[in-house]
């Protein structure tokens, strides 16, 4: 069997850069590469409803807002099956039975999740779904066989809690209904998890310290400048570690950046070993960050005004679900057979 792709997001705001260099950009790329026999893509509408189940407008709205960022990246509805995640009652279901496979302590023991929970504010307490959200996922990956997934690092531990759900099931159930998936990781480890604006380990679209892939050009330039930097004089040294100025341009610039942006430097190397000599005010490496982030978001956030305008979303999300749910059906028919609950058939 080819490779079946499958990934997706919560829509609980709209995209963000850490989306963009952690996982979107790789998913246009194996898009554009071709190499599968389907790429589903889900809007994770359940999952987000885990943290944030009184706030359904935002919910249903940002459905939306994801989906047109999707277009305007460049991920195509010909090729890609976009999905709505609550519309396939066959993941709930995967759910329930996977859950009888996962001890209680494991549960508490994803470090994604414990993360998540000190920094989210959960007030009354954290719900019990969220903390089995990582359950759903491995039902949202086994529902399609998908062996690649194209994530961000802190994907890592749900896909890990996956393949330990898919051994079990196929050696309890004696069967090789269930398919064990991989990550596909970013190549740039300053990729990986990309630091908020605020200098949080993660932007994250929960926390707001982000930027977005529909930010104009005023709204990117003032997150930019407000970006905290290490207080100094211009002739001191400059510290590069923790600088969320240079973990973004190690995530974005190429050599081409600078002979377009900064002909002083070939290549951020030499842009590096120069801050740390000292010399070089933060006001323009930010200024550097600026025109090369904007000239990467510029034609997006054109696109996304156009699609904005012209394209039907929840037509496009309506046809996928529906090829979607064929497929998570047939998985749940044999999963449902393994286990001998087909009692009818
Ligand atoms: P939320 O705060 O609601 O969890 P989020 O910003 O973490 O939102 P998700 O929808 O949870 O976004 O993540 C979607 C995908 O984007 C995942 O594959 C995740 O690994 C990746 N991703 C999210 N944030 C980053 C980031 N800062 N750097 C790299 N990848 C990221
Ligand atoms: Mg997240």
């Amino acid at each position: 069997m080819g490779n079946i792709i499958l990934t997706g997001d919560r829509p609980t705001g709209k995209l963000h850069i850490g989306h963009y260099v952690g996982s979107l950009k790789a998913r246009v790329a194996m898009q554009n590469q071709g190499d599968y026999d389907n790429f589903f893509l889900m809007i994770a509408d359940a999952q987000a409803l885990t943290d944030n189940a009184d706030n359904p407008d935002k919910i249903r709205e940002s459905v939306k807002e994801v989906m047109l960022d999707y277009l305007a990246v460049g991920l195509d509805p010909k090729k890609v099956t976009f999905f709505i995640q609550s519309m396939i009652p066959a993941l709930p279901e995967l759910t329930m039975y996977y859950m009888n496979l996962v001890s209680y302590n494991r549960v508490l023991r994803n470090p994604t999740v414990k993360t998540e929970i000190s920094t989210k504010n959960f007030g009354k307490g954290v719900p019990i779904g969220f903390i089995n959200y990582p359950v759903s996922q491995a039902a949202d990956i086994t529902a399609f066989k998908a062996n690649l997934i194209p994530v961000g690092e802190d994907q890592e531990p749900m896909l890990e809690q996956t393949r330990e759900i898919v051994r079990s099931f196929n050696r309890i159930y004696k069967t090789d209904t269930l398919v064990e998936c991989k990550a596909v990781l970013p190549e740039n480890e300053a990729c990986f998890r990309l630091p908020g604006t605020d200098g949080n380990e993660k932007m994250s679209k929960s926390i707001g310290n982000c930027i977005y892939l529909s930010d104009d050009e005023k709204t990117i330039k003032k997150k930019i400048n407000n970006i905290v930097s290490f207080p100094r004089e211009i002739n001191e040294p400059g510290i590069l570690e923790n600088n969320v100025i240079f973990t973004y341009l190690d995530a974005f610039v190429t050599d081409d950046s600078f002979k377009e942006f900064y002909p002083e430097f070939q290549n951020l190397d030499e842009l590096k070993d120069a801050y740390k000599k000292g010399g070089i005010g933060d006001g323009r490496v930010k200024k550097f960050l600026f025109d090369v982030i904007n000239k990467e978001l510029t034609p997006i956030r054109e696109r996304r005004e156009e699609f904005a305008k012209t394209a039907d979303v929840m037509k496009i999300l309506k046809e996928g679900t529906i090829a979607a749910n064929k497929a998570a059906e047939s998985t749940l028919l044999e999963v449902k057979k393994a286990m001998k609950i087909d009692y009818f058939d």
